[in-house]
């Protein structure tokens, strides 16, 4: 089977309705056709001023929420980055390879920086796309016939996945061939979701104000309060128009990808009712989807020991691949083996 490698930040308590959508979905999904690597990103939350007690708070409710949504560890490897230090092996390596230019042009990190205050923006936030190629190359599988490694990227990594296609580039080079380029894979059914508020930008967890935003977590009462307080648009026909109806849009593209209905199904279905029953349905949709994987990960998050283990135990399959990886970027790069 192809490989998949994706990660996710543990930076909130509770994901979100877009990063559902857009992604935790599809990792569920893509168990059934790919040998997947999920890891909880850790190193990355470092590379802006964070909280200890948060980070790990957030790290483990990262692991249970995909649990919880149906990440399945006896298939997957589901593991926390820091557990597995080839990452940041690898990465000082392929930071010797990148050019200080090179790296100054990823787009993320002057929008992230400028946020911060560029002087305040730390080296770890400039070379984290380095990281990032790390994490994905040390995944790389074996040779031979067709084999493929694939990230799954939304628009705003897709400047990373380039820059570790061509940092295995070179690395293959420089050094002998030792990495499959892996390639972008765009999931089937992903979608992107906007603010509840300001339906014209997406949702975001960094951007969106509270009202704007719907996490997995949330208690029910308040999910469907936001739901019925999104904003929709001037007149009362329920009509998908990104241009014209962005908040009606937005509603009927979450209902759709909840559902698995088209679109078209449900402007058919909504047509002559108002705004208000849509997202009364809409609320209660979101609420079967979202109750039981709250309830499971609350359950889970009870039981550390457990998901310690499941973590462990997650860590140490992906490390056997990145230990493998490693020990030929070593040979390859002229380390002295250690004997
Ligand atoms: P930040 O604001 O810190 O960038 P975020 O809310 O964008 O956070 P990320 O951690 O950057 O979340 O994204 C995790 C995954 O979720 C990525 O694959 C990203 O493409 C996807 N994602 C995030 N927001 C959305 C959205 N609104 N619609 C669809 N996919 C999304
Ligand atoms: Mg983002």
């Amino acid at each position: 089977a192809p490989r998949v490698l994706s990660g996710i930040q543990p930076t909130a308590d509770s994901f979100h309705l877009g990063n559902y959508l857009g992604a935790l979905r599809q990792w569920v999904a893509l168990q059934d056709t790919h040998e997947a690597f999920y890891c909880v990103v850790d190193l990355h939350a470092i590379t802006v001023e964070h909280d200890p007690q948060a980070l790990r708070r957030r790290t483990r409710a990262a692991a249970a929420q995909l649990l919880a949504m149906g990440v399945d560890p006896e298939r997957s490897a589901l593991f926390v980055q820091s557990h597995v230090p080839e990452h940041a092996e690898l990465a000082w390596v392929l930071s010797c390879l990148t050019g200080f230019g090179e790296a100054g042009r990823m787009t993320q990190f002057k929008d992230k920086s400028a946020k911060h205050g560029a002087s305040a923006a730390s080296v770890g936030l400039f070379t984290y796309p380095i990281l990032m190629a790390a994490d994905i190359l040390l995944y790389t599988p074996e040779p031979g016939e067709g084999q493929v490694l694939q990230v799954p990227v939304g628009e705003d990594q897709r400047q990373h996945l380039e820059l570790t296609r061509d940092l295995a580039q070179r690395f293959n080079h420089r050094f002998g061939e030792t990495f499959v380029l892996p390639g972008a894979y765009i999931p089937q059914g992903a979608a992107k979701i906007t603010d509840l508020q300001e339906p014209r930008v997406k949702m975001s967890k960094s951007a969106s104000t509270p009202q704007g935003i719907v996490e997995v977590l949330e208690d029910p009462g308040p999910m469907r309060k936001k739901i019925m307080r999104a904003v929709t648009d001037t007149g009362t026909e329920i009509r998908y128009d990104e241009e014209n109806k962005p908040g009606v849009t937005n509603l009927l593209r979450i209902h759709a990808a909840l559902e698995g209905v088209p679109v078209a199904e449900l402007e058919q279905r909504y047509a002559g009712q108002g705004y208000g029953q849509l997202k009364k349905d809409l609320a209660q949709l979101l609420l079967d989807t979202f109750t039981p994987i709250r309830e499971r990960t609350e359950r889970l998050l009870e039981d550390d020991k457990q998901l310690d283990r499941i973590l462990a135990d997650g860590a140490a399959r992906a490390g056997a691949v990145a230990a493998r990886t490693m020990e030929v970027v070593r040979e390859r790069v002229g380390f002295v083996g250690r004997g």
